[in-house]
């Protein structure tokens, strides 16, 4: 198949729910991949914020290779040792006592959302199933996640969306006071707004929304899909606030591409799941385990955290600076390797130029450059990147 095949036969037998760009990836390594066609693209997209150590991470390639030779699937019938050694290190390295293995965020906040309703409803509380959420939020599109999600747009056409959720618009404490009631079981936010647009709440937010759930009695969710994994310069992004959770989900970059979710609580909350309450068929799997504990022990020990901070901060100030050159960026904000620039218009044609000229990121919220790129980048692929977007903006 060549390139123009590949794209015409997809149009033709995968169902259209996505935008693509025209072009069939094949290979990657590090931040780079290449198409079909042998062109080469600087990857500032990582996969929407998936390949945090970059593509083919030899490591993480070799963890699963062994794993698929040794076992590939066993069922969660059985202790399923990769799956105790994982669970142990995100224990070790959080502030959680228990895991709970899936594969997807999607899953990992539904999970989130039994366990709240499971909480309450074993405490005698069974008019407590309300969770309030973030406006322009984004936990995922099941039924439950997608009722979370503060978006209209993923919500249209889907009635009836669950009961039991409400919205406040984010990084606004008084909103909360007002939308708190006796069947609130749970706030769900994530500390850095992904999808809605790389929102960073005010430096107190996280903490009067700590204040705010234990004055109220409700569990605090984070939902650290995107912002997990190293991505904003600390293992997970509450670290920087200081303020824990009850309960914390994880996907995205876990097993660095291959697909991972999980579901972490403090051993208080994760009492109410119970064997029979939740489960998933491949949640835990071996070769997922595999690769995530490759993954977490990379970012862990091989100084990632570090680049994150560095590179992250070095490409901020260019883009800042960038910015006064350019009207038409409104604001560039972020953390770690975790940035949006905010445009005064519709991003997409930069996206579609930077493309063309072989820097892949993409557009969130109509005006938000999104740039999740590999935590391994340098400050080179920082430049390299920055010359791309000058050409795409003077284009523009
Ligand atoms: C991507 C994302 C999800 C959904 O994850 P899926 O694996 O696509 O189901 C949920 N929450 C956040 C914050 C995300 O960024």
């Amino acid at each position: 198949m060549d390139s123009k095949e590949c794209m015409e036969r997809g149009r033709r037998y995968i169902m259209d729910t996505y935008t693509r760009f025209p072009a069939v990836l094949v290979r990657g390594r590090g931040a780079r991949v290449w198409d079909l066609d042998g062109k080469e693209y600087l990857d500032f997209l990582g996969g929407i914020a998936v390949c945090n150590l970059g593509h083919a991470h030899p490591r993480v390639a070799e963890a699963v290779a062994r794993q698929a030779e040794t076992l590939m699937h066993v069922s969660n019938l059985f202790f399923i040792e990769p799956q105790v050694r994982l669970a142990q290190l995100l224990v070790e390295h959080s502030f959680a006592d228990k895991v709970f293995f899936c594969n997807s965020g999607a899953e990992a906040n539904e999970g989130a959302i039994k366990l709240a309703r499971r909480y309450f409803h074993d405490k005698g509380g069974e008019s407590r199933f309300e969770i309030i959420a973030m406006d322009e939020s984004f936990h995922g599109r099941t039924m439950a996640t997608m009722t979370a999600t503060g978006q209209a747009k993923h919500q249209a056409g889907f009635n009836p969306l669950l009961p039991g959720f409400r919205h406040v618009p984010f990084n606004d404490l008084d909103a909360l006071e007002k939308a708190v009631s006796e069947n609130t079981c749970a706030v769900m936010i994530e500390p850095i707004q992904g999808e809605g647009g790389i929102r960073v709440p005010g430096a107190d937010y996280l903490r009067g929304v700590r204040d705010f759930c234990d004055r109220h009695g409700l569990l605090l969710i984070y939902d650290e899909v995107q912002t997990g994994m190293g991505r904003t310069g600390t293992l997970f992004a509450y670290e920087e606030s200081g303020v824990a959770p009850d309960i914390m989900t994880l996907a995205k970059a876990l097993g660095n591409g291959f697909p991972a979710g999980a579901l972490l609580a403090t051993d208080r909350v994760a009492v109410a799941f119970k064997p029979g309450s939740h489960a998933s068929t491949f949640g835990g799997n071996p070769l997922a385990m595999s690769a995530a504990i490759a993954t977490v022990e990379t970012i862990l020990n091989d100084g990632i955290l570090e680049n994150v901070r560095a590179v992250g901060s070095y490409f901020m100030d260019r883009l800042r600076s960038f910015a006064e050159a350019y009207p038409v960026v409104k604001e560039v904000r972020g953390r770690g390797l975790m940035i949006g620039v905010e445009l005064y218009r519709e991003g997409a044609p930069v996206v579609q130029c930077a493309f063309k000229q072989g820097l892949l990121m993409n557009c969130t919220a109509d005006r938000v450059l999104r740039f999740v790129p590999p935590l391994i980048i340098n400050k080179a692929d920082v430049d390299r990147a920055m010359d791309i977007l000058g050409n795409c903006m003077g284009e523009i």
